[in-house]
Parts: C-alpha cells; sequence; structure tokens
C-alpha cells in the first residue's frame, strides 16, 4: 500500500491543547488491534489510503483521503464518537464530536 508522503503523522491533530472531551473515556477499543484493511472497501473491492479504527466498537474504515471514507460514515451512521489511526507507528485519536484529536490513545484512562 503507499502512502503519500507528508501524509504520515499528526495531520488531523489541529488543537494541539489538552482535549476537553468526555468520549475517549468511555473508549474500550484503545489498541489497534489486528487489522487487515477496511472492512467495508474488503467487501466492495474498494481502495483505502490510511485506516482507523472506531474506539467504541472497533470497526476498522478508512480515512477522508480515501474514495469511500468509511470512517467517517462509521460515525454518521452509528454516532461512534472517537476513533484511532492503525496506521504503523501512529497512535493518535479523534473526536468528531468535538473536533478534536490527541497524540497519544494509550494516555487516556
Ligand atoms: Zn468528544
Ligand atoms: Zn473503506
Ligand atoms: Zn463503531
Amino acid at each position: 500500500m503507499s502512502e503519500p508522503s507528508g501524509a504520515r503523522r499528526g495531520r488531523l491533530l489541529r488543537r494541539s491543547r489538552p482535549v476537553d472531551c468526555s468520549h475517549f473515556a468511555g473508549a474500550t477499543f484503545k489498541e489497534a488491534g489486528d487489522v487487515v484493511g477496511c472492512e467495508e472497501c474488503l467487501k466492495i473491492g474498494g481502495e483505502w489510503v490510511h485506516l482507523r479504527r472506531c474506539m467504541v466498537c472497533g470497526k476498522v474504515g478508512c480515512c477522508n483521503d480515501s474514495p469511500n471514507t468509511h470512517a467517517a460514515k462509521h460515525y454518521a451512521e452509528t454516532g461512534h464518537a472517537v476513533m484511532r489511526s492503525v496506521e504503523p507507528g501512529e497512535a493518535w485519536g479523534y473526536c468528531y464530536v468535538d473536533d478534536v484529536g490527541i497524540a497519544d490513545v494509550a494516555s487516556i484512562r
């Protein structure tokens, strides 16, 4: 899988201050888990750019740079607010509701 240069790290971290968001606190799926690809893209033969994992139910979807933006669609359909990157070496998370990113989901208590 190729990846555009410069797109690797922290693109969604629009705010770096401490997160005032309650959604990460209830997140169950903090680990990257066993990821083979975007679950919906695999069904339809689609392609993805980066992979995100829902931290509420664990579903893997593709990022907004991907043609099908399944991670954002998953939020729209389910209301599951928080996801994390499952790209190698990345552990940042993002809350759709509050539009905040955190640098490392492992820091969640
Ligand atoms: Zn939130
Ligand atoms: Zn997808
Ligand atoms: Zn979910």
